[in-house]
C-alpha cells in the first residue's frame, strides 16, 4: 500500500482550506423610495425605509442622533 512518506504539515493543509474559501460579491437592489442601491433585506442606508416606512433617520451630514 502507497502511503504518505510524511504527515501533511498544519500550515500545508490550512493554506490549501483558505485557498478554496473567498467572499463572494455584494448583492444589491434598487431602494423602492430613493431608487439608490441597497442590501436587499436591509434599510436603505440613503433614506432610511424598509418595508415603505421610514425606520431610521436618514444620514446627514452633521446631524448627529436626533430621534424627531
Ligand atoms: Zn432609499
Amino acid at each position: 500500500m502507497a502511503n504518505p512518506k510524511w504527515k501533511t504539515p498544519r500550515s500545508k493543509t490550512r493554506s490549501r482550506r483558505a485557498a478554496n474559501w473567498k467572499l463572494g460579491p455584494v448583492t444589491v437592489v434598487e431602494c423602492s423610495q430613493c431608487h439608490q442601491a441597497k442590501r436587499p433585506h436591509f434599510v436603505c442606508l440613503n433614506c432610511g425605509f424598509y418595508d415603505g416606512r421610514q425606520v431610521v433617520a436618514p444620514k446627514d451630514e452633521h446631524a448627529g442622533r436626533t430621534n424627531q
